[in-house]
């Protein structure tokens, strides 16, 4: 039987994936959350991304299904549509509808309710994990020489505050961690945040459309490009209505008034988004969500951190909502905490944010490398980042007519490959012999 006992702060995906990995290594796992969590699946306020199109890349399912078993199966029994990433999904990529094709690869489409509240279901069943939902976190308590933190305060919904001891606590609450501000107070260095500013807005409105609306596919995916910087996604839920969200950075943000929303849909660079909404019947008002930057903190460069903290999820690191590798990276994190757990107890934090650090590598790539494409982003530009830029256009390009290429590169946004693959030499080829083509 383990021991000990630890504190996870937040319980969305990534403080549930927390508790579930903790719960291998400590005998009592507190999950602190200021909402009252819903039994079944609903919209809380803690999570008002949860309105929004959701989706759940090929990596987070295969990494959700190794830390809770039949997950996935549960959800599609649940009513999630689900389908191949290639051959289910109509994906526009730099203007370009490209070429689709089964590739064995399945992927779900279940809404966030759905999908955190069946991992909320399992979580709360495992043994020695209790949800302290309805507590709001207060501050951190240390020992005398703040070198350990040793647990929580927190104040429930009568305003009573009381402190949770632990082994170790885990932050996961989010974009809005006070990790940062907690370390300065106990006399450590705040780490430094990389920052990619794309002031993205987001608009999304529930829709009644036929069962066909979309054809044999499950999801559309319009993603926006230099000239037209207007995306959109459209899926089927499980309860029957269709989510239609759009997204327009840098300012050009999505209106909520249904006939701003519908004029802006007209600007998606996929006439099959204006033409479904204006089909659909509305379901409820358009709902807005701003995302200012990709914040990456970098507590792997640290040279002092207390002992008993850790940091997992959005509050380590958020990314542009538009490329849906949040859930699944707040997957593999724990995937990592795992890893580290199985090897050091009590665990390593100097460790632990390395290995963290690699595994948000190839993502933040992915996402930053893709936002600096738009000369309106501000950053710093590799020759790398540049060169793939350059290229990527003609991969979607050549992409239209070889399914080979259209495969490989949703391989690289499901986080299932690596994104050097891209640039292999046959991969190359076939995309100079396309542009000769044309
Ligand atoms: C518009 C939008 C669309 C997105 N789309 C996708 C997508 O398609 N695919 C994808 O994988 N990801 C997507 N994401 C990202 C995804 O939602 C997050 O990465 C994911 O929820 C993991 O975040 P988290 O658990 O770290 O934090 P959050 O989900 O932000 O949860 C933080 C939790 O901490 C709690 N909390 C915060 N402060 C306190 C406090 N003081 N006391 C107690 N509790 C507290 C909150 O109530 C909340 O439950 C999207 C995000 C946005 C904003």
């Amino acid at each position: 039987m383990p021991d000990g006992s630890a504190v996870v702060l937040g319980g969305s995906m990534a403080g549930l994936l927390t508790a579930r990995v903790l719960s291998e290594f400590y005998g009592r796992v507190t999950v602190v959350e200021r909402d009252e969590l819903p039994t079944g699946s609903a919209q809380r306020r803690g999570v008002p991304q949860g309105r929004h199109l959701h989706a759940l890349l090929a990596r987070g399912g295969e990494v959700l299904d190794e830390l809770l078993p039949g997950l996935t199966a549960d959800i599609i029994a649940a009513g999630a549509p689900s389908g191949d990433l290639l051959g289910g999904v109509r994906w526009l990529l730099s203007g370009h509808r490209v070429r689709q094709a089964d590739i064995g690869q399945p992927v779900l489409f279940p809404s966030r309710p759905l999908l955190e509240g069946q991992v909320r279901s399992r979580v709360r069943a495992l043994p020695g994990v209790r949800v302290a939902d309805g507590h709001d976190i207060v501050d951190l308590t240390a020992s005398a020489d703040r070198a350990t933190v040793t647990g929580v305060r927190v104040r429930d919904a009568a305003g009573l505050v009381s402190t949770i001891p632990a082994d170790l606590v885990v932050d996961a609450t989010g974009r809005g961690s006070r990790t940062p501000t907690w370390l300065e107070d106990l006399g450590f260095s705040r780490p430094t945040a990389d920052r990619v500013r794309t002031d993205v807005g987001y608009a999304s409105r529930g829709y009644d459309m036929p069962d066909d609306a979309l054809g044999t596919d499950q999801l559309i995916l319009a993603n926006w490009t230099r000239q037209h910087p207007r995306g959109a996604g459209i899926a089927r839920q499980e309860d029957g209505r269709y989510i239609v969200t759009l997204v327009g950075m840098l300012g050009d943000h999505p209106p909520t008034d249904p006939d701003g929303f519908l004029d802006f849909a007209a600007g998606v660079p996929l006439p099959d988004v204006h033409r479904l909404i204006s089909e659909g019947k509305p379901l409820d008002d358009p709902v807005a969500f701003r995302y200012p930057a990709n914040i990456r903190h970098r507590y792997e460069r640290l040279t002092r951190f207390p002992e008993g903290l850790l940091v997992l999820g959005d509050a380590m690191c958020s990314f542009n909502p538009v490329y849906g590798q949040g859930m699944t990276v707040a997957a593999l994190q724990a995937a990592a905490l795992r890893r580290h757990l199985a090897d050091h107890r009590p665990p390593s934090w100097r460790r632990y944010f390395k290995s963290v650090a690699r595994v948000i590598d190839a993502p933040w790539q992915i996402a930053t490398g893709a936002d600096l494409a738009f000369p309106g982003v501000q950053g710093h530009r590799s020759a790398k980042t540049r060169l793939v830029n350059a290229y990527l256009p003609h991969l979607h390009a050549a992409a239209v007519h070889d399914a080979s290429l259209s495969a490989a590169f949703v391989r690289v946004t499901g986080l299932l490959d690596r994104p050097e693959g891209l640039l292999r030499p046959d991969r190359l080829f076939r995309v100079l012999r396309s542009a000769l083509t044309r």
